[in-house]
């Protein structure tokens, strides 16, 4: 290689890694490294899979699908395909137990590399998968290598902004950021089936099997009375313990939040009302026969919406937090439901907070 072409491939990189490292969104760095990859290097497609985990088993979500001839992102009102291939499962859980970069051969010539991607928590939370990659010369293997290293400590930096130091769930600036994102991406209508023979989108009924996203805001019942008894350290314990619990019913695929002090949220995806009802029910249950540490039995009182396209985010958060505010004025330890409220004429709609009004219970 001459020095002039070493020139324009190593300003080729540099170029490229101050692009993707700009970006301070997840979703947008990893299809910015996903384009990088193509762009840089000679392989035929790349793929990154979330590991979720369903009874403490893995499962695998393929979130991205980026070749030379087409660019896959899975959103919010599309859910990832799942893997259900045994050979692949099997390739994907070595990579997990092995916690290194493995390589697996999916047909003759055609060589996968499976590449870990840790958060700052080092747990394995997805995986990228680079394919074909015996194509790529060998004196790109450093710079794949390197490659990889800059995508992870750009991440962890990432990670560490995106999430609430305490308990580590996602953080309040992450929640207004995926909501608004959540409210733009079902604003493009993907299904097909929700589109009339004119290509407008079909009214749906409002019946109880119908998916949607839904959000609920999880508040503690006399946290204040916690915090006096046995002091500060135990109600940090109390959070502590208690975003265990959400990451135990809730999917990971769900999206939870602290959204400071004493109040949580969680954004359950693509989920029928019924079925929301039961997984805020169960929570709450969890919650309610959870023996904490030296303050014993803990309380919370839950408000849940159905986030709908045609609502702004401090909207969908007043009626979350004023279905809130019934449950707690109704004897706390119970979910209450905007909708419901408001068909039982519990809750009168012109009466709901308003988004200048808004501030949590
Ligand atoms: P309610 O059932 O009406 O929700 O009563 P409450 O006592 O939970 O409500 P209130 O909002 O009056 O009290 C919340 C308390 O949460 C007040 C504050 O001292 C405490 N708090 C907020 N952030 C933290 C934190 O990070 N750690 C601890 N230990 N306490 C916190
Ligand atoms: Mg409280
Ligand atoms: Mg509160």
């Amino acid at each position: 290689m001459s020095s002039d072409e070493k020139l324009i491939s190593s300003s080729r990189v540099a170029e490229a890694i101050s692009r993707i490292t700009s970006h301070t969104d997840r979703d947008l760095f990893d299809s910015g490294f996903a384009e990088l990859l193509l762009d840089l290097l000679n392989i035929d497609q790349i793929k990154l899979y979330k590991v979720l985990y369903e009874y403490n088993q893995p499962e695998y979500y393929c979130m991205l699908d980026f070749s030379n001839d087409k660019r896959v992102v899975y959103g919010a009102d599309q859910s990832p395909p799942k893997v259900h291939d045994k050979q692949r499962i099997a390739a994907f859980d070595d990579c997990l137990t092995g916690k290194c970069t493995t390589f697996t051969s999916i047909k003759q010539n055609d060589t996968a590399m499976l590449y870990p991607v840790f958060n700052y928590l080092d747990q394995i939370t997805s995986i990228f998968c680079v394919r074909n990659f015996e194509t790529a010369p060998d004196n790109d293997q450093p710079l794949i290598s390197s490659l990889f290293t800059i995508y992870r400590n750009h991440l962890h930096l990432i990670d560490k902004t995106e999430h609430d130091t305490l308990t580590g769930l996602l953080n309040r600036r992450t929640f207004d950021r995926d909501l608004c994102k959540i409210l733009t991406q079902s604003h493009q209508v993907s299904d097909p089936s929700l589109l009339t023979n004119n290509n407008k989108p079909r009214r749906r009924r409002n019946s109880s099997d119908k998916k949607g996203n839904w959000l609920a805001v999880i508040d503690i019942d006399f946290f204040k009375h916690i915090n006096d008894k046995y002091g500060h350290l135990y109600g940090d314990e109390v959070l502590l313990l208690l975003s265990n619990i959400m990451r135990k019913t809730f999917r990971t695929y769900d999206k939870m939040f602290r959204f400071g002090g004493e109040e949580f949220v969680v954004i359950l995806r693509t989920t029928n009302q019924t079925d929301a009802r039961l997984i805020l029910e169960r929570f709450r249950k969890n919650i309610e026969e959870f023996a904490f540490p030296q303050v014993g039995n803990v309380t919370v009182s839950i408000g849940y919406v159905e986030i709908t396209n045609q609502a702004i985010p401090a909207e969908i958060l007043g009626h979350a937090d004023n279905a809130l505010y019934y449950a707690k004025k109704h004897g706390r330890n119970q979910l209450a439901n905007f909708e419901k409220l408001v068909a039982e004429g519990k809750i009168s709609p012109a009466k709901a907070i308003t988004p200048s009004e808004v501030e949590l219970f």
